[in-house]
């Protein structure tokens, strides 16, 4: 059986902590999109981790890690993130990558920060991660495809095409050092040492595990609004984060993806630039930025402080929507304790009227939140286990959320830890 577990909003919902939970019955837990430009945050028995490129599986020893053809492979991440993850005493966890992944260069990084540079004050707020340029070569044909290693006259004609054409770039728009091609073939073959033993045809693989009845996870980075069709284009990520996407990103069937479980959290928080409608500011944001997820809703890939805001039942209701959600993941309620009322906006005003449709970017940036405030709860609800047992007023907001978003809350997660679950039959 192969379930997604993806995010409705603009990511950091809590996906790491949902997957390294589910991980406990799965067999194969794979990436299927992105790269090392956001991170998951999980706690554990081993202590706190922040992945970039790793798939939430590599603490459960039962479980094989993949790298899917659809991630944008950042070959010394990865060996960093495996090296840093055994030094704190994880054992070596089992990971494939596809040989159709195609990896992220050292000049995507370069161009990717020489582009934010460029553009100023009107940046994208990128991680310079090279995730960008990357796509944008896999698209335009000139990307670095894993099996393309193990071919080395391929390579060596290769190397000069693309320094060609990147120096053109590098001279004329970035007035920056220009790449050689012999450099490029160097780090090409550091490349291949570093990831040949665990190079595998990945569709294969999972065509097999699906026979055999294998319990597979495919985990999504950020979440729907970052998607570039179905996003707040052009403020998205550059690849699919929808669960769909799984199948393409993995190489299994779509129909063989029989839950989508997307993972939405209680309140809203967003990093980089776009509309944010809910956005809250001041210490109102700096009391929610302090208190929430696990130590601060800090990025874990930049540091940087999130946008925070109240809970956005049209971002959710649609986010959920285009994921194609069978069952979501309602996380970091207990980080909503402290609050007398807790307002949710339950609308956008465009122009004069209410909406409960999430609209395309140029009207999202003319929307007004439309609020509803419920009454808080004020006490922890960290360490309680059945649904039955959260105070009323924490159960009517859980309810009035899921009525409104239209999609059934089964999952509750009330603390950052593995076990931290409610599992609830949805009305
Ligand atoms: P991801 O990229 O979707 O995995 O999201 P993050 O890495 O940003 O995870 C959100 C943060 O919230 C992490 O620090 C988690 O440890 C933490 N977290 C996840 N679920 C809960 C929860 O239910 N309660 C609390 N307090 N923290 C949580």
């Amino acid at each position: 059986m192969v379930k997604a577990v993806v995010g409705a909003n603009w990511g950091d919902e809590g996906k790491g902590k949902i997957t390294d939970t589910l991980g406990e019955q799965a067999d194969i837990i794979v990436r299927f999109q992105g790269g090392a430009n956001a991170g998951h945050t999980i706690v554990n028995n081993y202590g706190k981790f922040a992945l970039h490129t790793l798939p939430s599986g590599v603490f459960h020893q039962h479980i094989t890690s993949i790298i899917g053809n659809g991630v944008a492979l950042d070959i010394p991440v990865l060996f960093n993130e495996i090296q840093s993850i055994i030094d704190r005493g994880v054992p070596k966890p089992k990971i494939l990558v596809s040989d159709r992944a195609q990896m992220v260069m050292s000049y995507h990084k370069q161009i990717d920060a020489y582009e934010e540079e460029r553009l100023a004050g009107k940046s994208f707020g990128s991680t310079k991660s090279g995730i960008a340029p990357f796509y944008s070569d896999k698209y335009a044909k000139i990307g670095f495809q894993v099996s393309e290693l193990f071919d080395e006259e391929l390579l060596r004609e290769k190397v000069v095409r693309i320094a060609e054409q990147k120096n053109v770039l590098l001279e004329h728009l970035y007035h920056k050092p220009l790449i050689n091609s012999d450099d490029l073939l160097a780090e090409l073959k550091e490349y291949k040492t570093m990831i040949e033993p665990y190079v595998c045809d990945v569709s294969l693989y999972l065509y097999e595990a699906v026979k055999e009845g294998k319990e597979i996870l495919l985990e999504g980075q950020l979440g729907s609004l970052k998607d570039p069709d179905h996003g707040i284009y052009p403020m998205v990520t550059s690849s699919s984060t929808l669960a769909a996407y799984g199948a393409i990103g993995a190489g299994i069937p779509p129909y063989e993806i029989k839950q989508v479980i997307t993972v939405c959290k209680a309140y809203s928080s967003a990093v980089g630039a776009g509309a944010f409608v809910s956005e809250i500011f001041g210490d109102e944001a700096d009391e929610l930025r302090k208190r929430g997820g696990d130590g601060g809703e800090y990025g874990a890939t930049t540091g940087r402080p999130r946008r925070m805001g109240w809970f956005d039942i049209v971002a959710s209701k649609y986010g959920c929507r285009i994921q194609g959600t069978t069952d979501v993941a309602f996380t970091v309620l207990d980080v909503l304790g402290y609050l007398d009322e807790i307002p949710v906006c339950v609308g956008y005003e465009i122009d004069g009227e209410v909406t409960t449709e999430f609209p395309t970017t140029s009207l999202l940036a003319k929307a007004k939140p439309v609020l509803d405030v419920l009454p808080g709860w004020k006490c922890e609800i960290r360490g309680i286990k059945k649904y039955e047992d959260l105070p009323e007023n924490c159960r009517k907001y859980v309810e009035f959320i899921e009525e409104r978003i239209g999609y059934p809350i089964t999952m509750i997660s009330n603390g950052p830890g593995r076990d931290e679950i409610i599992y609830r039959n949805a009305v």
